[in-house]
């Protein structure tokens, strides 16, 4: 009881559905904040149960390229949140512009350059995310709930919504490779950008816009870094907590109504609305399931069809909220090449992690997780032909616009660069008859992120050889 983590929950009362999912959340916050391998609160016979991913990425990834430690993000975090609070200006009342005194001076100037441009589609995350000192999620969201208005229409209490974002930022595990905090700061930038075009700018709500924002910022929230068929079948505790059903996502959801609640963000609105508020951001959050992308998009088909979307109506709108942030979440082959190539790369290190990890718990790879046997080309592909195309393509039906048609222009352009690419490596490896590789590719990039289709690993099917060993 003395442990200060519980102090810092136990003042807060949660009803008991949500009861273990916070509970769970804090054992995750013991295992990163003690630095301590983590003891399964739950054990049983089998032996992958004690796996502690953390740990075992960091030792994955020892020599690789990381940018900066944990720790040192840390620190970073820390100060600029301290002087955020003896900034007197903010405390005083609501800025009518961004506080950019949070950033290191030095790189002050360029950030608000930057911020000036947020809602262009060329923008430069990285960039952003390093003359923030890593805090791109917290600043961009933050200066775009300011920018709408939000934080004075919904009388949201600066200290409380900085600290949320802050932890929000750092429940974000920064040693997964894609899986971080700058994800879910490019998908809340790429989330602005749809809100703003014209067919949702001009139905959408504030309401409708805060809960936009808030979902892209805590979509992918304390992510593993391993995907969903990975936890189910090394029986870990979120894949019993969920049933093995969009595990990954109700995680996320249950971790961002812990925040909220932790942080008394909505503390001041009526029981119901937070409870609302809290419940569609979880149908926002589980509808980036990838899995169940055929349901939603045979929907948006059937409305775009029978052209019966109807924007005044509330769950018409939160229909497009749920479209318009499943867009954001795979928005990276739409993105120019230099920003589009290093998501590539990024996405493709978590998933051979991921396979190192199998390979060495002699567990069965999973599809697109050897290193050995897959590129980062033939996995790109292969998700824009079958997941992201068809996504986009209803998308610009939609909203035919200028920014969608960029989008499909570029997701044009990167196909046929990692084509070349991967044209040029057949022919340098060697005169080999060329690949079979298309033929799975579709049941490997749904298969990827789809827990139905390999928890068994029975009915998965070979996963495409994009290279061979001769
Ligand atoms: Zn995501």
């Amino acid at each position: 009881m003395g442990h200060p983590l519980y102090q810092r929950r136990g003042a807060i009362s949660y009803d008991s559905s949500d009861q273990t999912a916070l509970y769970i959340r804090m054992l995750g916050d013991v295992r990163v904040r003690s630095q301590v391998g983590f003891e399964p609160e739950r054990r049983s016979s089998h032996p992958y149960l004690c796996i502690d991913f953390r740990t075992l990425h960091t030792r994955l990834s020892c020599g690789s390229t990381s940018a900066s430690s944990a720790p040192e993000r840390r620190v970073h975090r820390l100060l600029s949140f301290q002087r955020y609070l003896h900034s007197s200006r903010l405390l005083r009342g609501v800025p009518q512009q961004i506080p950019l005194h949070i950033l290191d001076e030095d790189y002050t100037g360029q950030a608000r350059c930057m911020l000036e441009k947020v809602g262009t589609w060329n923008f430069d995350i990285f960039l952003f995310d390093r003359l923030t000192n890593g805090n791109s999620l917290v600043t961009l969201t933050f200066h775009l709930l300011n920018q709408y208005g939000l934080v004075e229409l919904f009388q949201l209490d600066m200290v409380k919504l900085w600290r949320f974002l802050v932890m929000v930022q750092e429940d974000y595990h920064s040693d997964n490779p894609y899986h971080n905090a700058v994800h879910a700061a490019d998908v809340t930038q790429a989330m602005y950008c749809y809100l703003r075009e014209p067919m949702l700018a001009k139905s959408l709500t504030s309401y409708d816009i805060l809960l936009g924002l808030v979902a892209a910022a805590t979509h992918d929230l304390g992510h593993p870094g391993v995907n969903q068929p990975f936890l189910i079948k090394t029986d870990h505790y979120l894949a019993t907590l969920y049933r093995n059903t969009s595990v990954l996502e109700n995680h996320h959801w249950k971790s961002a109504v812990g925040l909220l609640r932790e942080t008394g963000l909505f503390s001041h609105l009526p029981a119901e609305d937070s409870l609302n508020m809290e419940r569609e951001l979880g149908s926002l959050i589980l509808a980036t399931d990838i899995s169940r992308q055929n349901e939603y998009l045979s929907r948006f088909r059937m409305h775009l069809d029978q052209e019966n979307l109807c924007l005044s109506n509330a769950s018409h709108r939160h229909f497009i909220l749920q479209m318009a942030l499943k867009c954001a979440d795979i928005c990276n082959p739409c993105r120019p090449w230099e920003l589009s190539k290093q998501w590539s790369e990024k996405v493709t290190e978590e998933f051979f992690q991921q396979g190192d990890i199998e390979k060495k718990h002699k567990l069965e790879v999973s599809p697109l997780c050897d290193r050995e046997t897959n590129t980062v080309g033939n996995i790109q592909i292969g998700f824009m032909t079958y997941v992201a195309e068809p996504l986009f393509a209803e998308w610009a039906r939609f909203s035919d616009t200028r920014l969608s048609q960029t989008m499909l222009g570029h997701m044009g352009l990167n196909k046929a660069s990692w084509g070349g690419l991967q044209q040029e490596q057949t022919s340098i490896s060697e005169e080999a008859e060329p690949s079979t590789a298309g033929a799975d590719t579709e049941d490997a990039a749904v298969a990827q992120m789809d827990g139905s289709r390999t928890a068994g690993g029975t009915s998965s099917k070979e996963i495409p050889q994009g290279n061979r060993e001769s």
